[in-house]
């Protein structure tokens, strides 16, 4: 292609704050166009290389794809979902792309969070093994898109999704990961372990406390003189008609994703509870819930209060608070779950390890699931479906591939196989007969070798020629300039560095 006669403009600076160094140049670079409002477009240069990098990576998910699927993800998958009848059209293996919106979206985060998201999506109907083994292999594959594009995917485990994270230096999403297995995830949808009960296992009798404007777990520790540990923080939610409590220890916050998961909704469906609907569900003033004699429609309790004994929870009577309660004693939740936000420093559910921290970006995610979905296997028996799905996100990818593949000065060298152009080639002065012979004839000979390159036949400067290879992040740069008149071309590998002199018969040789 011929810089001459396409529209590309570079920029010399970013006029927007955002935090990452990726996002910074591939505005720079005119790939993207952020707006202020946090949406993101490609340039037509843009364009391009997003659309090797999907292909490239579509190419490498072959296996994973018997065709492409046009339109609404949702209601097109159901639909061949609907068609499968037998274990002879199993697997199925669908290829998807998505444009959707971003609940993460957070401007100064820029390309790891724009507005919009486009994900490259391969589902799999199958068998239960057979989509267990798919799933390896996808988790396979994955590892090894990443290591071709030079990014370090993290897996991180919690059985059903497998995210696969790149680690960010600066603040992004908070990720747990164990500490000695590979369980791990998103820290709002995954299930921590419960901790321990550490106290007198003594059951003792309940008794009404008079605690005055005593309400919240600050107000509660102080008043008790007891850790947030010991208290039974009762939650309430209206979800559509119904009041759904959910019982926690004083100290957890509440993880809408899985109560929302518990509960087969949308977290956008759960609410938190008017003052009106609280005091009808209490019969007292905000801050004294219980479960005790409390009016809900679903009573759910974190498995963690399990643990507990002789602990304190609101009276729903204003002004009071009950002590000595016990779950299973005093009241019975309608069911037990986790529903607490797991944090750093709490127990791994899969082993003894610890989960710890981790921040970064989802590049990636795995899901297995079953269906509710049937077929016929070999012996004409019922057996339910199973779906496996990846999520690539691509705006995140180029990102994370912008992050991790710079050179010295802090440009960006694309890996080769993933970009448009192989080859930057320069034409010094164009109006230079000579210099810009040379440069359409090293441009022709790269080109016939089944290479991809880009001429520079501009009318620039030189050094704002440099400057454009260096933001596209061409890897191999042809300058045919200053010895052109001796017939010779300057090559230069940006990922190593070096750079040499080259005759046009030698060129092809001479490159990385
Ligand atoms: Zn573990």
């Amino acid at each position: 292609m011929r810089l001459g006669s396409f529209y590309t403009k570079t920029y010399k600076s970013m006029p927007y704050d955002v935090q990452f160094r990726s996002t910074q140049l591939l505005y720079r670079s005119g790939l993207v166009k952020l707006s202020e409002e946090g949406n993101m477009c490609y340039s037509p240069m843009g364009a391009l290389y997003a659309k090797k990098l999907q292909d490239s990576i579509v190419e490498r998910m072959r296996d994973f794809m018997e065709f492409k699927v046009a339109g609404g993800e949702r209601e097109c998958m159901a639909m061949y979902q609907q068609e499968l009848k037998s274990y002879k059209q199993l697997p199925l293996k669908l290829f998807h792309a998505a444009a959707s919106g971003n609940d993460d979206y957070k401007f100064k985060e820029g390309l790891f969070n724009p507005r919009q998201l486009t994900s490259l999506v391969f589902t799999a109907f199958a068998e239960e093994q057979s989509a267990t083994q798919i799933r390896r292999e996808l988790a396979e594959a994955l590892r090894g898109l990443g290591s071709e594009l030079g990014i370090k995917l993290q897996p991180l485990d919690s059985k059903d999704m497998m995210s696969l994270v790149w680690e960010s230096k600066l603040p992004l999403k908070q990720f747990l990961k164990c500490d000695s297995c590979g369980f791990g995830g998103d820290a709002a949808y995954i299930k921590s372990g419960a901790q321990k009960y550490e106290g007198s296992e003594e059951l003792l009798a309940t008794e009404y406390i008079h605690t005055p404007s005593v309400g919240t777990i600050a107000q509660l520790e102080e008043f008790f003189g007891a850790s947030a540990k010991s208290f039974i923080k009762t939650l309430i939610f209206e979800v559509g008609e119904k009041i759904v409590a959910v019982l926690l220890r004083g100290d957890r916050n509440i993880s809408i994703g899985l109560l929302a998961r518990h509960i087969g909704m949308e977290p956008e469906e759960i609410k938190m509870a008017s003052e009106d609907a609280v005091m009808k569900a209490t019969g007292a003033g905000i801050g004294f819930a219980g479960p005790i004699g409390l009016k809900a429609d679903l009573l759910l309790c974190d498995e963690e209060v399990l643990n507990m004994k002789n602990s304190v929870c609101g009276a729903n009577r204003t002004d009071y608070h009950i002590k000595n309660v016990t779950c299973g004693r005093d009241f019975k939740p309608d069911a037990i779950g986790v529903f607490k936000e797991a944090r750093p420093g709490d127990a791994c559910p899969a082993d003894a390890g610890t989960l710890e921290a981790l921040n970064g970006s989802e590049i990636a995610s795995i899901e297995i699931k079953e269906l509710k979905g049937t077929y016929l296997d070999e012996n004409s028996r019922e057996k339910r479906l199973w779906s496996v799905s990846v999520r690539i996100c691509v705006e995140r990818l180029m990102s994370a591939i912008a992050e991790e593949n710079m050179d010295e000065s802090g440009a960006i060298v694309w890996p080769a196989v993933f970009s448009p152009f192989e080859y930057y080639v320069i034409a010094g002065n164009v109006k230079k007969p000579e210099e810009l012979q040379l440069a359409e004839d090293a441009y022709r000979l790269i080109l016939e070798s089944g290479r991809s390159a880009l001429l520079d036949d501009r009318s620039e400067r030189i050094g704002s020629k440099f400057i454009d290879c260096e933001l596209l992040g061409v890897r191999g740069v042809i300058v045919a300039g200053k010895l052109a008149s001796q017939g010779l071309v300057e090559v230069r590998d940006r990922k190593s560095g070096t750079s040499c002199e080259a005759a046009l018969e030698e060129l092809l040789e001479k490159l990385y």
